[in-house]
């Protein structure tokens, strides 16, 4: 960034040092507050932990009048303007918590100069008699956090947001106005732009590379297994659990607090004086490990966060890394692990469709799903992945994320990438993952025959993989790109222009796959007929019911050894 050698700058550094003993700006802060001190709005896209305070609060010292900023959370107004009081910092709140004389008194005081900072809940803006108070005031910067709350896109719509705007208007001259946010999509970064009134803004994305954090992705472990193992080793650490739901985040704190560890659990149907009461515990470390649903961590800000790890996968790589992100906010190296299955796929597709968004609601958040998804299966490296998805430009090996480490061997799919890209193909791209795998694997299911899908050349060639097998190459395929989901109620696979060179044979496709997978032992056939005979007799022998009959899969595992 040029430009910003200004001697403001220095002086910004300065401050940062005198009131917060930090040494110097991150990165991605220097060209915000560069912009804001020249008077330019700004938009400033940072992930969660970044350090979007210092961005608005440090500019605000160094101007002559107010800055007003607005914020969501009531909650944390209070610690974040003591926060600011202990720094030396003069600063006040005014929201709901405080009485009308109260309020009066602190605006009489904001307009004789006491304060730098005046942090404001956007409810009060949607009163005419505030925003008369308000125009009596010198403010200089208007700052607005969490600025995504502005647009029915973001995932924190807040309606009081739209008054923001209005309020701007009847100053009577225009502040400098900064927005903060770390939801970085187009349409989000559009609606702040346009519902705040943002004047000749480049939206800035920056710091979203956490160097301490470390990513993976696992697929197929058994998640509680995973999770024992991992706290047992890991006693002396805090950290969050991410659950989907009420009762997973209930049972598995229940789980993991009579094995001994030290949990409390946290969501939603909790009472207040529960949550606030484990919350406080955590904070205070005499709590290890919260267990958690996505409704816990919101502002808050503790720093020794050693891992965060979620049992399943969120809605969408926003969610994902805001509650990752909260991991190693003290910049010291920390985990974020993702347990995936392929049911977290299901369960969030059931999510987005018994909701009740619009349709073109729903396809955007089937296209931020399939994003999550694919980030669960690319075989790349996982950091460049979510610095590329949040707009940053990467390439390359972070060699720290579970894909950069994997020692795994690559093993050549071409031929099973041939056959499933020419099942699509052959199926007209009007059918969805389980229908194009239920016909490769040759199912004989009503779906299947209904449709004429025995008569295909395609029908039956995979018969040597499981479903799920099919499955798990389908979702590869996708994730490089090789093939394409639609968005909507009914997505339906197509061929991407970049299968051409594999189905012509000019181009080759890998899959990495677990060594002893790889070297699985061939089940003995004799052994394996011996098996299915014995069944046979003990069946009709004694009434066994059918259910715990043994598949045909288990006697081949069994006759393996
Ligand atoms: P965000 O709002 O982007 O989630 P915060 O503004 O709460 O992040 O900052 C996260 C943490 O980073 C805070 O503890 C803050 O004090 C710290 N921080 C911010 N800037 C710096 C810096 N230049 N040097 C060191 N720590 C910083
Ligand atoms: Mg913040
Ligand atoms: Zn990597």
């Amino acid at each position: 960034m040029q430009g910003f050698s200004h001697p403001l700058i220095e002086q910004a550094q300065a401050l940062l040092h005198k009131y917060y003993g930090y040494s110097s700006f991150r990165s991605g802060q220097v060209p915000l507050i560069g912009q804001i001190l020249q008077g330019q709005d700004t938009l400033g896209i940072m992930p969660t932990g970044g350090g979007k305070s210092i961005c608005y609060q440090v500019p605000a010292l160094l101007f002559q009048g107010l800055t007003l900023v607005i914020s969501p959370l009531i909650s944390l107004m209070k610690d974040q303007v003591d926060g600011l009081q202990r720094l030396g910092i003069a600063a006040t709140y005014v929201n709901s918590s405080l009485s009308f004389p109260e309020v009066k008194e602190r605006l009489q005081k904001a307009a004789q100069g006491w304060y730098k900072l005046i942090y404001v809940a956007p409810e009060r803006l949607e009163s005419p008699s505030f925003r008369t108070l308000l125009q009596t005031l010198p403010i200089a910067q208007v700052a607005v956090d969490e600025a995504h709350c502005v647009s029915q896109w973001g995932h924190d719509f807040r309606p009081s947001y739209g008054a923001i705007a209005p309020m701007i208007a009847e100053l009577p001259y225009r502040p400098v106005v900064s927005a903060f946010t770390a939801t970085a999509t187009t349409e989000v970064t559009h609606d702040i732009i346009r519902l705040l009134g943002l004047r000749q803004v480049q939206p800035y994305i920056t710091g979203f590379n956490r160097e301490n954090l470390t990513f993976s992705v696992l697929r197929g472990e058994n998640k509680r297994d995973f999770i024992f193992r991992y706290l047992s080793d890991h006693l002396d650490e805090s950290g969050i659990i991410y659950g989907s739901t009420r009762k997973e985040v209930d049972q598995l704190a229940d789980f993991l607090s009579r094995k001994g560890f030290s949990v409390a659990p946290y969501h939603a149907g909790l009472s207040d004086e529960e949550r606030n009461r484990n919350q406080e515990m955590f904070l205070y470390d005499d709590v290890k490990v919260m267990v958690a649903s996505n409704a816990f961590g919101m502002g808050i800000d503790k720093s020794n966060v050693r891992f965060v790890i979620h049992h399943n996968m969120p809605k969408n790589m926003e969610a994902y890394y805001q509650e990752a992100g909260r991991a190693g906010r003290d910049g010291e190296p920390s985990a974020c692990i993702l347990l995936f299955s392929p049911q977290d796929i299901l369960v969030q597709k059931f999510l987005i469709e018994q909701s009740p968004m619009s349709l073109e609601r729903k396809s955007y958040e089937y296209k931020k799903l399939q994003a999550m998804i694919d980030y669960c299966y690319t075989p790349q490296c996982l950091r460049h992945y979510i610095l590329r998805y949040f707009g940053e430009k990467a390439s390359g090996h972070c060699d720290d994320c579970s894909n950069c480490l994997d020692d795994r061997e690559s093993v050549d799919v071409t031929i099973e990438a041939q056959k499933i890209f020419s099942c699509v193909k052959r199926m007209g791209e009007r059918f969805g993952t389980s229908m194009v795998a239920s016909v490769l694997k040759g199912s004989k299911s009503k779906k299947v025959m209904n449709q004429g899908f025995d008569k295909l050349s395609t029908y039956n060639i995979m018969s040597e993989y499981k479903e799920k097998e099919i499955v798990d190459l389908i979702n590869l395929f996708c994730a490089e790109g090789y093939l394409v989901m639609t968005e909507g109620q009914y997505p339906v696979l197509q061929v991407a222009p970049r299968a051409m060179p594999v189905l012509r044979g000019q181009e080759k496709v890998y899959q990495k796959v677990q060594k002893r997978q790889a070297q699985k032992k061939e089940s003995d056939p004799s052994l394996f007929e011996a098996l299915r005979t014995l069944r046979k007799e003990i069946s009709q022998k004694e009434q066994i019911p059918p259910y715990i009959i043994f598949h045909d899969s288990t006697l081949r595992e069994m006759a393996q050894s």
